[in-house]
């Protein structure tokens, strides 16, 4: 099998700098020389590391086309990609890259780490490995196909990932969907049905302002979302209480929604719970986000629902397609 493996910045390939942790442009051949010595691993390796190393923390959506553009230069050369990326973005980008290599049968896998490889105690080597077994798996398991995010022995679908914890191995989760697959000794897989329709590679530009992230928090006012809302924002993700409401006693604060949600952004209302289902209109507090015309996200993770709304405004759709799109 011919695996690329492009090295992207993040804490697995970093290394200690006065700063603190840095990306470590040396770090590809260390992994190259140590895939190497696993002698079982029979596999064609060719792993580049990014020109401008970064951070996660630093990413952009101009960051995730430019992965993606990668991956599509080398698409036919390739029969599997493997994306190494810091954890702090990594389920933003992993969402983001499920939709622009839409029914992909080829793996795409993100990975990365909590502590570098070059530590003893480090989860480099075996995220590493465990991506490229999932590579290896996509040749006869639909459920490996894909892009997908694998972290602590579970491979999640791309956009169903999120960041979960600072510290664990088990750093990701998927709250609304059952993992595609967990390695232990071997893969448990999920039942995946046969993929019908072929790969769509759409890989749109996006303005980095294009969309934003709108707290709900107890006393928010409408001056907390003003600057947020701004004239180049065009899509948000709203983070409400529980099954999607927001208080519905604040009429600026409504009234600032709908006059954004009339010239058409698309709003899109999402659980600060972080697991569980958007039931709009369950209660008068989330009747009145509807009635400011905002959209619901259902079971949608931030991360997803936020990259989504960037990939679909960078297609240039309208406001109606993209809430109708969300409605689907
Ligand atoms: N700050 C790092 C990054 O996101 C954290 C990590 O890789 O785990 O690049």
């Amino acid at each position: 099998m011919k695996i690329y493996i492009a090295y992207t910045g993040g804490t697995i390939g970093m290394t200690p700098s006065e700063n603190g942790l840095i990306p470590d442009a040396a770090f590809a051949d260390h992994l190259s020389k140590q895939l190497a010595e696993a002698s079982e691993l029979t596999h064609d390796f060719v792993i580049e590391s990014y020109a401008e190393l970064i951070d996660s923390s630093n990413a952009t959506p101009k960051d995730w086309a430019m992965i993606a553009r990668d991956v599509e230069s080398k698409w036919q050369e390739y029969d599997a990609f493997i994306v190494l990326h810091g954890t702090d973005t990594m389920a933003y980008t992993a969402a983001a890259l499920s939709f622009m290599f839409a029914n992909s049968d080829k793996p795409i896998v993100v990975t990365g780490s909590q502590v570098p490889m070059f530590k003893a105690r480090t989860d480099a080597m075996i995220n590493v490995l465990g991506a490229i077994s999932a590579c290896e798996a996509s040749e006869e398991e639909n459920a490996a196909k894909g892009v997908s995010l694998f972290f602590g022995g579970r491979l999640i679908q791309g956009d169903r990932a999120h960041k979960a914890h600072t510290s664990d191995w088990q750093a990701f989760s998927s709250p609304n969907c059952l993992e595609r697959g967990v390695l232990g000794i071997d893969w448990r897989w999920q039942e995946s049905p046969q993929k019908i329709s072929s790969i769509t590679v759409q890989i749109p530009d996006m303005a980095e302002d294009a969309v934003t992230i709108l707290p709900v928090f107890p006393g928010v006012q409408a001056e907390h979302w003003q600057g947020l809302l701004n004239e180049n924002v065009k899509g948000a993700v709203l983070l409400s209480y529980g099954a999607g409401n927001a208080p519905d006693k604040n009429a600026d604060l409504l009234s600032l929604l709908k006059t954004a949600t009339d010239r058409g952004v698309v709003v899109v209302n999402v659980s600060q719970c972080g697991a569980g289902n958007v039931v709009a209109g369950a209660y008068a507090a989330g009747s009145a986000l509807v009635a400011a015309g905002v959209t619901s996200g259902r079971d949608m993770t931030y991360e997803a629902a936020f990259a989504k709304l960037h990939f679909l405004i960078g297609l240039g759709f309208s406001s109606r397609e993209i809430r109708g799109i969300f409605d689907r």
